[in-house]
Order: structure tokens, then sequence, then C-alpha cells
């Protein structure tokens, strides 16, 4: 296609004998390494030059899609701009080079910063302890559930072992409850996307005693607020459960109010969401559990390690960079920037929810749907026109979701620019369906098997190599 090595590993491109780098002369002689302790073959390493190398990586990086390339639209993920003094500040040598085994009197400073991201926390979420153990939003769930059950079993209450999860619940909370040897219940929604209160209190009604807790996502995985919290929080707390609250995108909520002041008694941020930290592809995160005051002790125990430090510190810079008074113009500029695009949509694809989102909102697909294009050939069409794909097929509440959320830093040209590309597509599919079903068309590969690399990865060269033959 070009002269860029497209598609090749940097193993086939590997020439016997071809060096990238040379060692100065040896000064200190030659050093046996035990026999014990060496391989019993030469390590296959690739033989290239350095400049093969160079331009193979720098090439492979620009395949790559950040949220410094280009708008970032994932529902849910709150791919927000990653300030780059965040990055200078988790960079410096002060902090880059503890060790979490220094003494503890050369770490004050690592210290104070976790003291004074908690209080921030603390301030921001209405809670009264944070552990930043939990290294993303999934492992703060189980943590924070673990917290509950202990509390439980404090007081004697064996049998608290269900958990009611909303069914437009995040997959990652049933999934934690599971993991936590908890048993779901699962919650109806409305036709509004709101958890449907009188199908709560018939589960309340029926297992009231057995119950250990509630999983809510406020806004929910709609993008909508749930106005019943109160009365959700009085049902459960009554009956003796406790209030789960899944801040991974408390972005909406900052400033504005507290799932602490709403009744949750636990709780994780993702700070990699919220606060930004470059985290596509799967990390890195840090997923910090609050508690109400009283809950504390069932916080895990005190460690020399902090969790993923060098997320703390950019959500720290991040916190302090907004300000106590800049910090409140996040969720109202997430929301209007949602509702912008939105409303600019809704006469092209199908809205299953009319009214005010927060910050993020589903599709279901083309409004049309007499042309067979589906909301993965509109994504996949995206990818041509330089966007990333929104989330599409969650919440499984709609057969096809197509989640968008725009985060509060988008101008209002990329907005349009967005609006622009996703109205042509519906066009497209209208006049020229065959277009958007084949896309992408200007990717270095097409579609791909999504869950083929995950239930049957083929991570070495090797194990490639024998595959092909
Ligand atoms: C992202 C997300 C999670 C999971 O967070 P991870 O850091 O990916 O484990 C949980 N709940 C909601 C609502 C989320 O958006």
């Amino acid at each position: 296609m070009n002269n860029r090595l497209y598609g090749k590993l940097i193993f086939e491109l590997s020439k016997e004998g071809r060096k990238g780098y040379s060692l100065p002369k040896n000064r200190y002689g030659a050093y046996e390494i035990p026999q014990s302790m060496r391989r019993s073959e030469d390590a296959q390493l690739p033989e290239c030059d350095e400049l093969t190398v160079v331009r193979h990586y720098t090439n492979l990086s620009n395949n790559n899609f950040g949220v410094d390339t280009g708008f970032y639209p994932l529902g849910s993920c709150t791919m927000k701009y990653n300030p780059k003094i965040n990055e200078e500040v988790a960079a410096l040598p002060q902090f880059q080079n503890l060790h979490p085994q220094q003494p503890a009197d050369t770490t004050r400073g690592a210290e104070a910063v976790v003291a004074l991201l908690e209080r921030s926390l603390c301030a921001l979420t209405g809670l009264a302890h944070f552990t930043f153990k939990p290294y993303a939003g999934a492992h703060g769930e189980l943590t924070g559930l673990m917290v509950i059950d202990s509390y439980h079993r404090s007081r004697g209450d064996m049998q608290r072992k269900k958990v009611i999860v909303p069914d437009s619940a995040h997959g990652t909370n049933p999934a934690s409850a599971a993991v936590c040897g908890l048993e779901i219940l699962e919650v109806k929604s409305t036709k509004d996307g709101l958890v449907d209160i009188e199908d709560l209190e018939r589960l309340v009604n029926l297992e009231g005693a057995n119950i250990a807790a509630m999983m809510m996502t406020n806004p929910n995985t709609l993008g909508l607020f749930e106005t019943g919290i109160p009365q959700i929080a009085r049902l459960i707390h009554d009956c003796g459960g406790l209030m789960y609250y899944d801040g991974a995108n408390l972005n909406p909520m900052l400033g504005v109010c507290r799932p602490g002041d709403m009744g949750f008694d636990v709780m994780h941020i993702n700070l990699h969401k919220t606060f930004s930290t470059p985290h596509g592809g799967g990390g890195p995160g840090s997923g910090p559990v609050g508690v109400r005051e009283g809950l504390q002790q069932f916080l895990p125990t005190v460690s020399p390690y902090h969790g993923n430090f060098a997320v703390m510190l950019r959500a720290y810079a991040y916190i302090l960079s907004l300000g106590r008074e800049h910090v409140k113009e996040v969720g109202p500029l997430a929301t209007l920037n949602a509702n912008y695009i939105k409303e600019s949509l809704k006469d092209v694809y199908e809205l299953p929810i009319e009214g005010l989102c927060c910050h993020e909102f589903v599709f279901d697909g083309l409004k049309d749907k007499s042309t067979g294009v589906t909301t993965m050939d509109v994504a996949k069409r995206l990818l041509d026109y330089g966007y990333h794909a929104p989330t599409i097929y969650f919440p499984l509440l709609f057969h096809e979701s197509l989640m968008v959320e725009p985060t509060e830093n988008e101008s209002k040209e990329t907005l349009d620019g967005f609006i622009a590309v996703m109205q042509k597509i519906a066009e497209e599919a209208k006049s020229d369906p065959e277009l958007v079903k084949s896309a992408p068309h200007t990717t270095p590969i097409g579609r791909v098997d999504d869950v083929l690399a995950a239930k049957h990865p083929v991570t070495t060269y090797r194990q490639l190599k024998a595959e092909v033959v």
C-alpha cells in the first residue's frame, strides 16, 4: 500500500546480524553468570537497525487514537482532556523515585498529598474517610462491598447476603457483588429510565432482612438523574441495608451535589475518569473508596502502600488547578455539551428517553430502521471520519444502544463537527447503506473479531508463527 510497514511485527523486520546499538569497550573484564541462572537457549530477539526500530514504533503510535488526537465521546468512560500539568507533577523525581519501602520519615510529603486528596474528596462527596488502595472502579466496588459485608457481620447480621442492583447498572456492579459472594436482586427501571420504586418496595418486602446493600449509579448509566434517591435510601436503611454509590461517573455531580448528603454510606470514585488521567486501553486507574463516619474501621487495614500513587497525584493536581470556584463548572458544562448533541441529533437517531440528560445520553440506533444499518455500522463509519466511536450496545436496556459522553472540555466547534458527521452517516445509511455497513475504509484493519482476542489470546511471536503454519 505504501512504504509504511503496516501490519508487520518487529520480528518480521528482523535481519540476522543487524544491530541497533553499540556498546562501549568492556573495561571490567568477563563475569561468568552461574550456569543455574542462564537460559538453555538464546533469547529470540529481533535484530534491527535503529532507524527501522524508530520508524516501526512511530508508525505504530500514529495508529493509536487518544483524547489528544481527536474527539472521544465514549459514554460512561469520561475520556476528558488530561491537562499536561498533571503529567509534570506526576513526573517530579521527588515523587517518581519514591520507593514504597523507604523509611516513613522520608515520605512525609507523599503522605501529605494523600491526606490532602482525601480531604478534597471528603469535601466533594460528603463522606468522612477514604482509602486509596483499590486500583480501579471495579476494584473499588469489591472493596466497598467487602466493607459492607464486614459491617453486617460485625453486628452478627450474618444472613445479609443480597445486593439490589438496577437493571441499568454498569456490568461491574453485579460482577463485583458476585465476586464478593453476594447474591444479586435486580430491580427494574421505569419507562423513564429511573429505578422503579414500586418494584423496589416489592423486593424490600420480600427480602428485607437479607439485604446487605443497594448499589446505585447517579446519574445512572442512561445519563439520568435518579430523583427518587431520598425515598430509596429510606427504604433500604429502614430494612437494615446500606446504600452503595457507584461514583465512577461523579463528573456531572462535582460541586453540584454530594452522595453523602443523599444518604449513601459507601462509594467509590474513579479518579481516572472524573479527575483526569489518560486511561485508554484499560489503565492506569485508581478507585478510592469512601465511607460515612462510623464505617472507617471496616476499610482495608493500614499498610505502607497507598495504591496507584501517580494517578492520585494527577487527580490532586487537577483538583487544585480547578479550585473551589471552577470545580462547580465541570458538571454543568458536561451536561450542556451532552444535551446539545442529543437535541441536535434526535431527529435522525432514536432517542428512547426524552428530556434533560446529565453528562451522557443513549440513542437506540438510527431512527430509520429500514436501512438495515446498525449501531455497529455507525460506530465503524465514525472511524473513517476521524472520531472515536461512542460506547455501543451498552446499556443493555435497548437493542442498539449508542452512548455519547462529550465531557466538559470540548468546544462548540468540535461538537458541531461531530453532529455534522453523525448526520452525514444517517444520510449515507439511506443513500448508500453498503458504504456504512462495510466501514471502516480508511483504518489499517477493518472489522476485527471482538471476542476472539480475549477468548483465544496469541501473546508470543512463536505462538503466532505456529498458528499461521
Ligand atoms: C467505568 C465504570 C466502572 C468501572 O470502572 P473501572 O475503573 O473500569 O473498573 C464502574 N461503574 C461505572 C458506572 C463506570 O462507568
